[in-house]
């Protein structure tokens, strides 16, 4: 199978005529499509397009009230943690957003030693952490691409007490074939890489300098990843640069093409909006912001769109934001994060913040974002139990579409809680926690509290890293 090298399955017409049609359509309309999506079965370019012409209050409610459906049909109550690793900030481009682009010099640049990397995964072990994503600029000084290989042994390798970190996910420059190779060697998770607008005006306009500006080579970044056979690729925007419409109707496009090429879509989708930036004006003023109402209404409509995928939040957004999308079809989050290379570091010494990518928007520890969470009657899990049995990208879309993947994820999920509020947590998470798991295990069915009441007291006397 020859692989994609040209973007031929973003077409811009195609998005033009469906969003004008979409806009056409009236509430009768509207309302068939929010009924097709609780089939669960997803959407189709023209019915997203119908969602994204919503501006009515009442049916902006029923589409909110359609993803919660969704959301709590396909993944409970579960939201999967994790956190970022920053190793370098040496950066050959120059994307006007971003903190680490080449030609702003009022940022500190330093890429991590493996002493400094397996530092920096010790920490995050030590919190309770279990996935990490490695995080990097588009440039290795000295040691090239084998310099994120050793970065991600320095994390598998690390070890401290009772924990370690078990699945890496990756989200660096796009690649060719032979390093794709490498890093399904390196054992990685998922592979995650943004379009950052797949509108290419736009594209060519904040990408001035570096291997970025080849819009083609980015956008065919899965498609070598996947024919590499790394199987969990994860996709994204970063809202602010053009059009969220457009780029909800490319993302779809995107998905299209992955699904009709490897039979399988994407693991998860992004959905970063830009947040200041130190010596970045776009980052503070965007050109097509985002309101909180429409960030909410995409969040809700990518949930009915593509319901199997997961969807993935940052801390760039405030706690009220995460809460309010957790609801609507956010499945995964970051939390306690540092988007600076050794932020961990430096924050357990009182240093903040010195050559961070972009301003967070939530600072709390990832005690406190647990705990929080698990007040809202959200299970925080810490699973990584498909990766490890190899359940990845068709097998696991083949078992999470009829419904199946919550028979592992439900008591996945209460086991590896129960393992952060026994290691890690302080006493006042855990007096909620525990509560929480107690209330979940109450209101399963009794096949899957059996299994998971088994898995969490196993955790209770003293094993770890138990999943079915
Ligand atoms: N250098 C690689 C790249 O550009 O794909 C990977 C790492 S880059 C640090 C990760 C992501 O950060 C980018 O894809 C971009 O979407 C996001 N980002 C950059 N500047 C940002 C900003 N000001 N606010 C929010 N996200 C930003
Ligand atoms: Fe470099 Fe990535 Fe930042 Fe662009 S977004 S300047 S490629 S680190």
């Amino acid at each position: 199978m020859a692989i994609a090298e040209k973007a031929t399955f973003i077409d811009e017409a195609e998005i033009g005529r469906a969003l004008e049609t979409g806009l056409r359509r009236g509430v009768g309309e509207v309302r068939e499509v929010l009924v097709k999506a609780l089939e669960m079965k997803g959407l189709s370019m023209e019915d997203v397009a119908v969602l994204a012409s919503i501006s009515d209050p009442d049916l902006l409610g029923e589409l909110f009230t359609a993803a919660r459906r969704v959301k709590e049909h396909i993944y409970g109550r579960r939201l999967v943690i994790f956190a970022p690793l920053y190793v370098s900030n040496f950066c050959g481009n120059d994307c006007t957003y971003c903190a680490f682009r080449l030609r702003n010099k009022d940022v500190k640049r330093r890429a991590l030693t493996q002493d400094e990397v397996s530092n920096e995964a010790r920490i995050l072990v030590e919190s309770g952490h279990k996935r990490v994503l490695l995080v990097a600029g588009e440039s290795y000084p000295n040691e090239g691409f084998e310099y994120v290989l050793k970065c991600i042994d320095s994390i598998y390798k690390t070890k401290s007490g009772p924990g370690e970190i078990r699945r890496v996910n990756v989200n660096v420059a796009p690649l060719g074939m032979d390093e794709f190779h490498a890093l399904k060697d390196a054992k990685i998770g998922t592979y995650q890489l943004f379009q950052e607008t797949y509108h290419r005006e736009t594209y060519s306009r904040v990408h001035l300098v570096g291997k970025k500006r080849d819009f083609d080579w980015r956008v065919t970044v899965m498609d070598r990843a996947m024919s590499a056979g790394i199987q969990d690729v994860g996709i994204g925007v970063l809202f602010g640069l053009w059009d969220w419409r457009f780029e909800v109707l490319a993302l779809m496009q995107h998905v299209r093409h992955l699904e009709q090429t490897f039979g399988v879509g994407p693991h998860t989708i992004s959905v970063p909006r830009l947040e200041p930036a130190i010596g970045s004006e776009i980052a503070t003023h965007p050109p097509k912001p985002v309101a909180d109402i429409e960030f909410r209404k995409l969040v809700a409509i990518m949930r009915l769109a593509v319901p199997y995928t997961g969807i993935i939040l940052s801390t760039r957004e405030t706690a009220v934001i995460r809460r309010e999308t957790f609801a609507l079809g956010v499945s995964q989050i970051s939390a306690g994060s540092r988007t600076n290379p050794g932020g961990y570091a430096e924050e357990e010494g009182g240093i903040t913040e010195d050559g961070q990518q972009f301003s967070l928007g939530d600072h709390r520890s990832l005690d406190e974002v647990v705990r929080d969470i698990a007040g809202l009657g959200y299970v925080p899990s810490f699973c990584t139990g498909c990766y490890r049995l190899g359940r990845v990208g068709k097998d696991f879309m083949d078992l999470a579409k009829p419904g199946d993947i919550r028979m592992h994820c439900d008591p996945n999920a209460l086991s590896s809680f129960e393992e952060y509020l026994s290691d890690y947590a302080s006493q006042e998470t855990r007096a909620v926690g525990e509560r929480l798991i107690n209330d979940t295990l109450a209101t399963m069915d009794p096949k899957s509290r059996d299994v998971s009441r088994k898995l969490v007291e196993r955790v209770r006397l003293g094993k770890r890293d138990v999943f079915v």
